[in-house]
């Protein structure tokens, strides 16, 4: 696909080098901008484990020319499917792999986070137009009508326009609107790897499978090839609200979480690295009405947190990137409004949809009885409207 490069080249200042901030900077400098990227980490890295590339995403990452390096990296699952939390029975099954590439024109991607990052730190850093600072933590800024100066470590820099790709804390974001604290969900997540080797052959399906239970569920799915496999188990919990990426889960504490779940969820919690173990609670956001203003805007989870239940918050990142490239413009500021105008309302939905899930995943009793047999008629075109989004296309 070729698309109109802009009249003339902007200066990007980007904020964050997480997967929304480096694929930004990726889809400005393909639509011929100069962007620096700053990072307040001593090194790019991904402290999460795996993430679901969904097709509507996996088509910017391709237009960026990743997808040699996305199948490197990735594994490419069969179906999606649903299971009961406790005899394993199949509630629901879509098919993924050569059907995703049919349906939607693009494939669906299982990859470890750290792979993704290494793609586009490796793309962004080949890249003549894209310069990237680690250690490089963003205090404040300052917009006038001739552009942005943004003082980092002794360095002022100087750019047409800011972007505030730093997470669900974003600075960028509290320096437009005010302090105000993400909302704790009622959930804690625990996230782990288990190598493949450590498991009875044929016990996980090449597929991502949610097992759905009361007031639980367990996400599982291959990553890195198919050697590691990646869990995600979420339980409704209220008194514990620490949201670092990096406090360590104990086995024991999750074993005792999904005691008399199905066998199989046992053996793999039996099985995970004790390392790779990690709990953390979910926090998000309302839907925000205004990102940004004048040459500043937001993107990713700075302005829509999501929570993980439709698997679509770093797809949401992706998409804002693409959609941004667009949009740049020589009049910068009417250049962001574009870009968010027609972002909101999408991201909004993906927002109210994964909240929607965290109730829908956890029913107990009829109300889960009546869920498994909806979920077992939905027609396979469930996700279409999600996945057959053509970012590349939509923006006007
Ligand atoms: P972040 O990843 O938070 O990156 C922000 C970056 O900014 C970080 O590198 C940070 O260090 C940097 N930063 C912050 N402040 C500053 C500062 N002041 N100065 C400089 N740098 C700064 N999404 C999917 O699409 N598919 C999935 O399968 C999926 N699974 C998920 C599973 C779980 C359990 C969770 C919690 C989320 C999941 N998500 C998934 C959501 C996804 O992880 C996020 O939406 C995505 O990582 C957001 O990317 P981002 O770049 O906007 O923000």
């Amino acid at each position: 696909m070729t698309l109109e490069r802009p009249a003339s080249d902007l200066k990007f200042l980007v904020v964050g080098g997480g997967i929304g901030g480096l694929t930004a900077a990726l889809c400005l400098a393909q639509q011929g901008h100069e962007v620096h990227v700053f990072e307040q980490a001593t090194e790019f890295v991904e402290a999460g484990a795996g993430i679901q590339l969904s097709p509507n995403c996996t088509r910017v990452l391709h237009w960026l020319g990743l997808e040699h390096a996305l199948r490197t990296e990735a594994f490419i699952p069969e179906a999606t499917q649903i299971r009961q939390w406790q005899t394993g029975k199949i509630i629901a099954e879509t098919p993924l792999g050569p059907e995703a590439i049919a349906r939607y024109g693009m494939p669906y991607y299982h990859i470890h986070r750290g792979d993704l990052l290494k793609v586009l730190v490796a793309a962004a850093a080949e890249h003549a137009s894209i310069t990237l600072s680690t250690s490089a933590i963003v205090g404040s800024f300052q917009q006038t009508q001739e552009g942005i100066t943004l003082p980092v470590n002794d360095t002022v820099y100087y750019g047409d326009a800011l972007i505030g790709a730093d997470g669900i804390h974003s600075v960028v974001r509290a320096s437009l609107w005010g302090e105000e604290k993400p909302r704790f969900t009622g959930n804690v997540a625990w996230r782990a790897l288990v190598p493949v080797a450590r498991l009875p052959p044929g016990l996980i399906k090449p597929m991502a499978t949610v097992w759905w239970g009361p007031g639980k569920h367990f996400v599982h799915y291959y990553v890195r090839g198919g050697e590691l496999v990646n869990c995600v188990c979420v339980t409704e919990k209220s008194g514990w609200e620490i949201e670092s990426w990096t406090e360590p889960g104990h086995q024991e504490e999750l074993q005792a979480e999904f005691s008399g779940w199905h066998p199989d969820i046992g053996q793999l919690i039996e099985n995970v690295t004790p390392e790779s173990l990690y709990k953390w609670a979910l926090f998000d956001r309302a839907p925000m009405n205004r990102w940004g203003s004048g040459r500043v805007t937001l993107l990713g989870d700075a302005c829509h947190p999501t929570l993980p239940f439709m698997s679509q918050g770093a797809a949401m990142a992706i998409e804002d990137a693409a959609a941004l490239a667009l949009c740049a413009e020589n009049d910068i500021a009417s250049g962001l409004r574009r870009y968010e105008d027609q972002r909101r309302d999408r991201t909004a939905g993906v927002q109210q949809g994964s909240r929607r899930n965290a109730k829908i995943f956890h029913l107990s009793g009829v109300s889960a009885w009546l869920r498994n047999r909806a979920a077992g008629i939905a027609s396979k075109n469930a996700m279409d409207s999600l996945y057959r989004y053509n970012v590349l296309e939509a923006i006007k």
